[in-house]
Protein backbone atom coordinates (compact mmCIF):
# COMPACT_ATOMS: atom_id res chain seq x y z
CA UNK A 1 0.00 0.00 0.00
CA UNK A 2 1.23 3.38 -0.91
CA UNK A 3 1.73 5.93 2.31
CA UNK A 4 -1.36 8.06 2.73
CA UNK A 5 -2.11 11.26 5.64
CA UNK A 6 -5.29 10.69 7.00
CA UNK A 7 -8.03 12.82 8.89
CA UNK A 8 -11.51 12.75 10.66
CA UNK A 9 -13.44 15.15 9.37
CA UNK A 10 -15.41 17.33 11.86
CA UNK A 11 -18.45 18.48 9.47
CA UNK A 12 -19.61 17.82 6.26
CA UNK A 13 -19.02 21.05 5.14
CA UNK A 14 -15.26 20.90 6.18
CA UNK A 15 -15.28 17.02 4.92
CA UNK A 16 -15.98 18.45 1.61
CA UNK A 17 -14.20 21.07 1.35
CA UNK A 18 -10.63 19.48 2.59
CA UNK A 19 -11.30 16.85 -0.09
CA UNK A 20 -11.86 19.36 -2.78
CA UNK A 21 -8.66 21.31 -1.02
CA UNK A 22 -5.82 18.73 -1.49
CA UNK A 23 -5.11 16.71 -4.34
CA UNK A 24 -5.64 12.73 -4.22
CA UNK A 25 -7.80 12.91 -1.12
CA UNK A 26 -10.76 10.56 -0.85
CA UNK A 27 -13.49 10.02 1.75
CA UNK A 28 -13.71 6.48 3.32
CA UNK A 29 -16.79 5.23 5.24
CA UNK A 30 -16.74 1.52 5.79
CA UNK A 31 -13.45 0.89 4.07
CA UNK A 32 -14.30 -2.52 2.76
CA UNK A 33 -14.48 -1.70 -1.66
CA UNK A 34 -11.38 1.21 -1.27
CA UNK A 35 -8.95 -0.40 1.36
CA UNK A 36 -9.41 -3.32 -0.92
CA UNK A 37 -8.28 -1.23 -3.72
CA UNK A 38 -5.56 0.67 -2.00
CA UNK A 39 -3.78 -2.80 -1.16
CA UNK A 40 -3.28 -3.50 -4.72
CA UNK A 41 -2.60 -0.04 -5.74
CA UNK A 42 -5.16 0.52 -7.94
CA UNK A 43 -6.88 3.02 -5.78
CA UNK A 44 -3.98 5.47 -4.31
CA UNK A 45 -4.91 8.32 -2.22
CA UNK A 46 -3.01 10.57 -1.06
CA UNK A 47 -4.92 11.72 1.90
CA UNK A 48 -8.03 10.15 3.85
CA UNK A 49 -10.70 11.73 4.89
CA UNK A 50 -12.85 9.70 7.43
CA UNK A 51 -16.43 10.60 7.39
CA UNK A 52 -17.52 7.45 9.83
CA UNK A 53 -17.62 10.59 12.77
CA UNK A 54 -20.45 12.72 11.46
CA UNK A 55 -23.61 12.16 12.51
CA UNK A 56 -25.50 11.01 8.74
CA UNK A 57 -26.22 7.53 10.58
CA UNK A 58 -29.93 8.00 10.68
CA UNK A 59 -32.81 7.07 9.45
CA UNK A 60 -35.44 9.27 9.25
CA UNK A 61 -39.55 10.10 7.84
CA UNK A 62 -39.47 12.87 5.39
CA UNK A 63 -42.24 15.51 5.16
CA UNK A 64 -43.60 13.78 2.24
CA UNK A 65 -44.07 10.30 3.95
CA UNK A 66 -41.02 8.82 2.43
CA UNK A 67 -37.48 7.94 4.32
CA UNK A 68 -34.53 9.69 4.31
CA UNK A 69 -31.36 7.59 4.99
CA UNK A 70 -28.04 8.57 5.69
CA UNK A 71 -25.00 8.00 3.63
CA UNK A 72 -23.47 6.81 6.51
CA UNK A 73 -26.42 3.88 7.58
CA UNK A 74 -24.66 0.76 7.67
CA UNK A 75 -26.69 -2.21 4.99
CA UNK A 76 -27.13 -4.03 7.93
CA UNK A 77 -29.06 -1.37 9.71
CA UNK A 78 -31.11 -0.45 6.48
CA UNK A 79 -32.18 -4.19 5.71
CA UNK A 80 -33.56 -4.54 9.35
CA UNK A 81 -35.30 -1.25 9.68
CA UNK A 82 -39.02 -2.14 10.72
CA UNK A 83 -40.14 0.95 8.05
CA UNK A 84 -37.59 -0.52 5.02
CA UNK A 85 -39.04 -4.37 5.62
CA UNK A 86 -42.58 -3.07 5.92
CA UNK A 87 -42.68 -0.35 2.86
CA UNK A 88 -39.22 -1.15 0.76
CA UNK A 89 -39.04 -4.97 0.95
CA UNK A 90 -37.22 -4.48 -2.58
CA UNK A 91 -34.60 -2.53 -0.45
CA UNK A 92 -34.02 -5.01 2.25
CA UNK A 93 -33.61 -7.99 0.22
CA UNK A 94 -31.59 -6.59 -2.18
CA UNK A 95 -29.09 -5.67 0.82
CA UNK A 96 -29.36 -8.72 1.84
CA UNK A 97 -28.86 -10.86 -1.30
CA UNK A 98 -25.21 -8.48 -1.19
CA UNK A 99 -21.85 -9.42 0.39
CA UNK A 100 -21.48 -11.39 3.86
CA UNK A 101 -23.11 -10.26 7.07
CA UNK A 102 -19.77 -9.30 7.98
CA UNK A 103 -19.15 -6.93 5.06
CA UNK A 104 -22.97 -5.45 5.51
CA UNK A 105 -22.17 -4.40 9.27
CA UNK A 106 -19.22 -2.30 7.66
CA UNK A 107 -20.60 -1.06 4.21
CA UNK A 108 -22.49 2.08 4.12
CA UNK A 109 -25.28 3.70 1.84
CA UNK A 110 -22.98 6.11 0.07
CA UNK A 111 -20.37 3.52 -0.19
CA UNK A 112 -22.36 0.67 -1.72
CA UNK A 113 -23.28 3.30 -4.61
CA UNK A 114 -19.85 4.08 -5.01
CA UNK A 115 -18.22 0.67 -5.17
CA UNK A 116 -16.48 -0.39 -7.97
CA UNK A 117 -16.58 -2.46 -10.84
CA UNK A 118 -15.36 -6.69 -10.10
CA UNK A 119 -14.03 -6.81 -14.01
CA UNK A 120 -11.18 -9.23 -13.23
CA UNK A 121 -8.97 -6.84 -15.66
CA UNK A 122 -9.45 -3.63 -13.25
CA UNK A 123 -8.39 -5.91 -10.49
CA UNK A 124 -5.58 -7.57 -12.34
CA UNK A 125 -2.95 -4.28 -12.92
CA UNK A 126 -0.73 -6.47 -15.64
CA UNK A 127 -3.63 -5.77 -17.55
CA UNK A 128 -4.87 -2.84 -19.73
CA UNK A 129 -7.52 -1.23 -18.82
CA UNK A 130 -9.09 2.61 -19.74
CA UNK A 131 -11.22 2.26 -15.98
CA UNK A 132 -8.12 2.14 -13.56
CA UNK A 133 -5.37 3.52 -16.23
CA UNK A 134 -7.61 5.68 -18.82
CA UNK A 135 -5.97 5.26 -22.44
CA UNK A 136 -4.31 1.94 -21.94
CA UNK A 137 -7.14 -0.10 -23.40
CA UNK A 138 -9.68 -2.60 -22.56
CA UNK A 139 -8.78 -6.33 -21.54
CA UNK A 140 -12.31 -7.41 -21.33
CA UNK A 141 -12.94 -6.61 -25.25
CA UNK A 142 -11.91 -9.81 -26.84
CA UNK A 143 -10.75 -10.88 -23.67
CA UNK A 144 -12.93 -13.07 -20.89
CA UNK A 145 -16.01 -11.59 -21.01
CA UNK A 146 -19.06 -13.91 -19.50
CA UNK A 147 -19.48 -11.42 -16.48
CA UNK A 148 -19.59 -8.43 -18.17
CA UNK A 149 -21.82 -5.34 -19.81
CA UNK A 150 -24.75 -6.73 -22.65
CA UNK A 151 -25.66 -3.18 -23.18
CA UNK A 152 -25.14 0.88 -22.51
CA UNK A 153 -21.43 -0.06 -23.60
CA UNK A 154 -18.65 1.71 -25.63
CA UNK A 155 -15.50 0.77 -27.25
CA UNK A 156 -13.87 1.61 -24.05
CA UNK A 157 -15.42 -0.22 -21.20
CA UNK A 158 -17.56 -3.06 -20.95
CA UNK A 159 -17.87 -3.52 -17.40
CA UNK A 160 -20.86 -3.65 -15.20
CA UNK A 161 -21.92 -1.83 -11.75
CA UNK A 162 -21.69 -4.77 -8.91
CA UNK A 163 -24.60 -2.91 -6.22
CA UNK A 164 -27.31 -5.53 -5.61
CA UNK A 165 -28.84 -2.20 -3.29
CA UNK A 166 -28.69 0.23 -6.39
CA UNK A 167 -31.01 -1.76 -8.26
CA UNK A 168 -33.70 -1.05 -5.41
CA UNK A 169 -32.82 2.22 -5.32
CA UNK A 170 -33.30 2.84 -8.99
CA UNK A 171 -36.61 1.21 -8.64
CA UNK A 172 -37.62 2.98 -5.72
CA UNK A 173 -36.40 5.55 -7.55
CA UNK A 174 -34.37 7.01 -4.83
CA UNK A 175 -32.63 10.77 -4.81
CA UNK A 176 -29.02 11.60 -3.20
CA UNK A 177 -28.35 14.06 -1.54
CA UNK A 178 -24.79 15.74 -2.04
CA UNK A 179 -23.04 18.80 -0.35
CA UNK A 180 -20.49 20.06 -2.79
CA UNK A 181 -17.10 21.94 -1.55
CA UNK A 182 -18.74 25.47 -1.25
CA UNK A 183 -21.26 24.21 0.98
CA UNK A 184 -23.89 23.75 -1.83
CA UNK A 185 -26.00 21.05 -1.41
CA UNK A 186 -27.66 19.07 -4.69
CA UNK A 187 -30.26 16.42 -4.98
CA UNK A 188 -29.72 14.06 -7.63
CA UNK A 189 -31.99 11.71 -8.92
CA UNK A 190 -30.58 7.94 -9.00
CA UNK A 191 -31.07 7.54 -12.80
CA UNK A 192 -28.79 10.65 -13.48
CA UNK A 193 -26.28 9.27 -11.02
CA UNK A 194 -24.07 6.67 -12.17
CA UNK A 195 -22.72 6.82 -15.69
CA UNK A 196 -22.67 5.06 -18.84
CA UNK A 197 -18.62 4.40 -19.71
CA UNK A 198 -18.56 5.86 -23.26
CA UNK A 199 -15.04 7.20 -23.93
CA UNK A 200 -14.18 7.67 -19.79
CA UNK A 201 -15.31 4.73 -18.04
CA UNK A 202 -13.07 6.10 -15.43
CA UNK A 203 -15.62 8.53 -14.36
CA UNK A 204 -18.16 6.78 -12.67
CA UNK A 205 -21.12 8.93 -11.55
CA UNK A 206 -21.68 12.88 -11.83
CA UNK A 207 -20.60 13.71 -8.74
CA UNK A 208 -17.95 16.50 -8.61
CA UNK A 209 -14.43 16.51 -7.06
CA UNK A 210 -15.11 16.92 -3.50
CA UNK A 211 -18.87 16.55 -3.54
CA UNK A 212 -20.00 14.66 -0.12
CA UNK A 213 -23.02 12.25 0.30
CA UNK A 214 -25.01 12.86 3.06
CA UNK A 215 -28.16 10.50 2.24
CA UNK A 216 -30.57 9.08 0.13
CA UNK A 217 -34.09 9.90 0.03
CA UNK A 218 -37.18 7.50 -0.86
CA UNK A 219 -40.30 8.65 -1.90
CA UNK A 220 -43.42 7.55 -0.06
CA UNK A 221 -44.23 3.95 -0.57
CA UNK A 222 -46.32 3.01 -3.40
CA UNK A 223 -46.94 -0.87 -2.41
CA UNK A 224 -46.98 -4.30 -4.52
CA UNK A 225 -45.18 -6.77 -4.32
CA UNK A 226 -41.48 -6.12 -4.20
CA UNK A 227 -39.30 -9.00 -5.42
CA UNK A 228 -35.68 -9.23 -5.49
CA UNK A 229 -33.95 -11.96 -7.65
CA UNK A 230 -30.69 -12.69 -7.94
CA UNK A 231 -28.65 -15.18 -10.45
CA UNK A 232 -25.22 -16.21 -9.53
CA UNK A 233 -22.70 -18.56 -10.31
CA UNK A 234 -22.38 -19.53 -6.16
CA UNK A 235 -25.54 -18.99 -4.08
CA UNK A 236 -24.43 -16.62 -1.35
CA UNK A 237 -20.90 -14.46 -1.38
CA UNK A 238 -20.75 -13.56 -5.68
CA UNK A 239 -21.70 -11.02 -7.88
CA UNK A 240 -24.94 -11.35 -9.54
CA UNK A 241 -24.68 -12.27 -13.21
CA UNK A 242 -28.16 -10.85 -14.03
CA UNK A 243 -30.37 -9.70 -10.92
CA UNK A 244 -33.92 -8.21 -11.17
CA UNK A 245 -35.30 -6.10 -8.65
CA UNK A 246 -39.00 -5.80 -9.59
CA UNK A 247 -42.31 -3.82 -7.84
CA UNK A 248 -45.52 -5.21 -9.31
CA UNK A 249 -49.08 -4.09 -8.69
CA UNK A 250 -52.35 -6.42 -8.27
CA UNK A 251 -53.08 -5.23 -11.85
CA UNK A 252 -49.59 -6.39 -12.81
CA UNK A 253 -48.69 -3.24 -13.51
CA UNK A 254 -45.12 -1.94 -12.10
CA UNK A 255 -41.43 -1.42 -12.25
CA UNK A 256 -38.25 -3.00 -13.02
CA UNK A 257 -34.34 -2.26 -12.69
CA UNK A 258 -32.04 -4.83 -13.75
CA UNK A 259 -28.62 -5.68 -12.48
CA UNK A 260 -25.07 -7.39 -13.82
CA UNK A 261 -26.30 -6.12 -17.16
CA UNK A 262 -24.81 -2.19 -17.37
CA UNK A 263 -22.65 0.11 -16.04
CA UNK A 264 -25.38 1.56 -13.91
CA UNK A 265 -28.82 0.09 -12.88
CA UNK A 266 -30.46 -0.82 -15.84
CA UNK A 267 -33.72 0.36 -16.12
CA UNK A 268 -36.10 1.58 -18.86
CA UNK A 269 -39.56 2.94 -18.20
CA UNK A 270 -41.22 2.57 -21.52
CA UNK A 271 -40.57 -0.95 -21.04
CA UNK A 272 -42.51 -1.52 -18.11
CA UNK A 273 -45.78 -0.25 -19.62
CA UNK A 274 -45.45 -4.05 -21.18
CA UNK A 275 -45.54 -5.57 -17.68
CA UNK A 276 -49.01 -6.99 -18.13
CA UNK A 277 -48.47 -8.55 -21.47
CA UNK A 278 -45.36 -10.54 -19.69
CA UNK A 279 -41.63 -11.28 -19.38
CA UNK A 280 -41.10 -11.30 -23.15
CA UNK A 281 -42.26 -8.07 -23.91
CA UNK A 282 -40.71 -6.39 -21.54
CA UNK A 283 -37.51 -7.95 -22.51
CA UNK A 284 -37.69 -6.20 -25.85
CA UNK A 285 -37.76 -2.81 -25.14
CA UNK A 286 -35.49 -3.34 -21.87
CA UNK A 287 -32.94 -4.65 -23.86
CA UNK A 288 -33.00 -2.83 -27.46
CA UNK A 289 -29.97 -2.28 -28.46
CA UNK A 290 -28.08 -4.60 -26.45
CA UNK A 291 -24.26 -5.55 -27.76
CA UNK A 292 -23.39 -8.68 -26.05
CA UNK A 293 -20.28 -10.47 -26.96
CA UNK A 294 -20.14 -13.85 -27.54
CA UNK A 295 -19.57 -14.51 -24.10
CA UNK A 296 -22.37 -13.02 -22.21
CA UNK A 297 -24.91 -13.10 -24.76
CA UNK A 298 -26.71 -15.69 -22.54
CA UNK A 299 -27.39 -13.03 -20.43
CA UNK A 300 -30.01 -11.43 -22.99
CA UNK A 301 -32.20 -15.06 -22.30
CA UNK A 302 -31.38 -14.84 -19.02
CA UNK A 303 -32.84 -11.63 -18.24
CA UNK A 304 -35.86 -12.94 -20.01
CA UNK A 305 -36.51 -16.12 -18.06
CA UNK A 306 -35.24 -14.32 -14.49
CA UNK A 307 -38.19 -12.02 -15.04
CA UNK A 308 -40.72 -14.40 -15.99
CA UNK A 309 -39.81 -16.31 -12.68
CA UNK A 310 -40.31 -12.72 -11.03
CA UNK A 311 -43.61 -12.15 -12.46
CA UNK A 312 -44.65 -15.85 -12.02
CA UNK A 313 -43.85 -15.00 -7.93
CA UNK A 314 -45.51 -11.75 -8.03
CA UNK A 315 -48.67 -13.76 -9.74
CA UNK A 316 -48.74 -15.78 -6.88
C1 LIG B 1 -15.88 -10.11 -0.65
C2 LIG B 1 -16.88 -9.06 -1.00
C3 LIG B 1 -18.10 -9.44 -1.53
C4 LIG B 1 -19.03 -8.46 -1.87
N1 LIG B 1 -20.25 -8.84 -2.41
C5 LIG B 1 -21.15 -7.88 -2.77
C6 LIG B 1 -22.39 -8.23 -3.37
O1 LIG B 1 -22.69 -9.41 -3.59
N2 LIG B 1 -23.25 -7.23 -3.71
C7 LIG B 1 -22.94 -5.92 -3.49
O2 LIG B 1 -23.75 -5.05 -3.80
N3 LIG B 1 -21.77 -5.56 -2.94
C8 LIG B 1 -20.87 -6.51 -2.57
N4 LIG B 1 -19.68 -6.13 -2.03
C9 LIG B 1 -19.31 -4.71 -2.01
C10 LIG B 1 -19.74 -3.99 -0.75
O3 LIG B 1 -21.13 -3.86 -0.77
C11 LIG B 1 -19.04 -2.62 -0.82
O4 LIG B 1 -17.67 -2.84 -0.60
C12 LIG B 1 -19.58 -1.65 0.22
O5 LIG B 1 -20.95 -1.42 0.04
C13 LIG B 1 -18.83 -0.33 0.14
O6 LIG B 1 -19.23 0.50 1.21
P1 LIG B 1 -18.16 1.14 2.19
O7 LIG B 1 -18.89 2.03 3.13
O8 LIG B 1 -17.29 0.09 2.80
O9 LIG B 1 -17.34 2.00 1.14
P2 LIG B 1 -15.80 2.47 1.15
O10 LIG B 1 -14.94 1.34 0.77
O11 LIG B 1 -15.48 3.20 2.41
O12 LIG B 1 -15.86 3.55 -0.02
C14 LIG B 1 -16.19 3.21 -1.33
C15 LIG B 1 -16.12 4.48 -2.18
O13 LIG B 1 -17.11 5.41 -1.78
C16 LIG B 1 -16.54 6.67 -1.45
N5 LIG B 1 -17.37 7.22 -0.37
C17 LIG B 1 -17.72 6.61 0.78
N6 LIG B 1 -18.59 7.37 1.46
C18 LIG B 1 -18.79 8.49 0.72
C19 LIG B 1 -19.62 9.66 0.88
N7 LIG B 1 -20.42 9.83 1.95
N8 LIG B 1 -19.62 10.60 -0.10
C20 LIG B 1 -18.83 10.44 -1.20
N9 LIG B 1 -18.01 9.38 -1.39
C21 LIG B 1 -18.03 8.42 -0.44
C22 LIG B 1 -15.10 6.37 -1.06
O14 LIG B 1 -14.24 7.48 -1.28
C23 LIG B 1 -14.78 5.22 -2.03
O15 LIG B 1 -14.42 5.73 -3.28
C24 LIG B 1 -18.73 -7.08 -1.66
C25 LIG B 1 -17.51 -6.71 -1.11
C26 LIG B 1 -16.57 -7.68 -0.78
C27 LIG B 1 -15.26 -7.23 -0.20
S1 LIG C 1 -14.30 -3.68 -19.10
FE1 LIG C 1 -13.82 -1.68 -18.22
S2 LIG C 1 -13.03 -2.23 -16.20
FE2 LIG C 1 -12.87 -4.08 -17.45
S3 LIG C 1 -10.85 -4.05 -18.48
FE3 LIG C 1 -12.27 -3.03 -19.85
S4 LIG C 1 -12.01 -0.87 -19.30
FE4 LIG C 1 -11.25 -2.03 -17.56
Amino acid sequence: MKSFSYERASSVEAAAKAAAGTRGAKFIAGGTNLLDLMKLQIETPTHLIDVNGLALDKIEVTPEGGLRIGALVRNTDLASDERVRRDYGLLSRALLAGASGQLRNKATTAGNLLQRTRCPYFYDTNQPCNKRQPGSGCAALGGFSRQHAVIGVSDACIATHPSDMAIAMRALDATVETVRPDGATRRIPIADFHRLPGDTPHVETVLEPGELITAVTLPKPIGGKHIYRKVRDRASYAFALVSIGAIVQPGGTGRVAVGGIAHKPWRVEAAEVDLPKGARAVTDTLLAGAHPTEQNAFKVTLVERTLGAVLAEARG
